[in-house]
């Protein structure tokens, strides 16, 4: 039986896990990225964790059939070369080239949001279902799309990319690409935090709530506060019209919503599933189901090693 090497960097984390080729976690771990995102310490790092795994399980070297990455950022995925991930400062870095010297396994690279799909698709809440969109949700928020168990990436690794949809076109919030108005601006873990403390700040929400996170706000508003009620609402909304306009293009059969931000649940999937259902076209929303993410934060491993399976498969079709 082969395993795969499904590795998910993160601008806190890299997660780490030994997948089996059915999408079972045979094991985890993680290690911080705090103090260091140095590609090659990082690359150490990702070796000694995979040998740390295997002594752990009792499998063998020869039986890791492959390597998957995720990372959080814009990617020549042929080449192998992150293009320009802003939360670790890489700029240009040959990962691939870089892990096969440590390994000396293949290696495929793909973005983080892009492998989370790919594993809620195989094996998580998407399981099953022919065109899947996987939004995810947390800090900024990224976007996968995977059409018959494949990743769909459009020409160059931009499709899905629902977060740089720009729905305020005029007088929006920047955005970390570069433009304005952007829908993370608007419904992601930032954002919320964001209009939550705007509104804190002119007395609608009690100046000594502490809002640290998202799920602070909808912990206020879940206690009947109605400023935090409003920017849950908000957020919601937002979120809801971004998924109507791309599933209006897209016409999937099932929209996944995961990331930090999905924690909050049903005070998350209700509000969102009444704003797509007024946003988009009533054909498009009998035939969507919207649900929340199955594999939590293990999706970008499990996607990952599913990545590398298929890399896999490609090549021995070709050989
Ligand atoms: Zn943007």
């Amino acid at each position: 039986v082969n395993v795969y090497y499904g590795i998910d960097v993160g601008g806190t984390s890299v997660k780490t896990a030994l997948v089996s080729e059915f999408g079972e976690v045979i094991a985890k771990r993680s290690f911080s990225t705090q103090a260091s995102t140095d590609v090659r310490n990082m690359a150490d790092q990702m070796k000694e964790t995979l040998h740390a795994m295997l002594v752990d399980t009792g499998i063998s070297f020869g039986a890791v059939a492959g390597i998957g990455v995720g990372v959080p950022a814009f990617l020549d995925v042929s080449a192998g070369v992150v293009i320009s991930a802003i939360n670790l400062g890489w700029t240009n870095v040959p990962l691939v080239a870089i892990l096969q010297d440590v390994f000396h396994l293949p290696v495929a690279v793909e973005n983080d949001a892009n492998l989370a799909a790919l594993g809620e698709s195989w094996v998580g809440a998407g399981q099953g279902h022919g065109c899947v969109l996987c939004a995810t949700v947390g800090t900024g928020i990224g976007g996968g799309i995977v059409l018959n168990g494949l990743l769909f990436r459009g020409v160059n690794g931009m499709a899905g990319e629902i977060g740089h949809l720009v729905v305020q076109r005029e007088d929006g919030y920047r955005c970390n690409c570069g433009m304005t108005g952007c829908l993370e601006t608007l419904c992601s873990a930032t954002a919320i935090i964001r209009h939550a403390t705007e509104l804190q700040a002119c007395g609608q929400i009690p100046s000594d709530a502490v809002l640290t996170g998202a799920q602070d706000v909808f912990t206020l508003a879940h206690a009947g506060n109605e400023g935090a009620r409003h920017v849950i609402t908000q957020a919601a909304s937002w979120l809801g019209y971004g998924l109507a306009l791309t599933a209006t293009t897209l016409n999937p059969d099932m929209i996944v919503i995961g990331g930090g931000v999905s924690t909050a649940k049903n005070a998350l999937l209700q509000p969102v599933q009444a704003a797509f259902e007024r946003y988009a076209v009533p054909r498009v929303v009998d035939a969507t189901s919207i649900r929340l993410a199955a594999l939590g934060n293990d999706a970008g491993v499990v996607g990952a090693a599913r990545l590398s399976a298929q890399q896999r498969l490609a090549h021995d079709r070709r050989v």
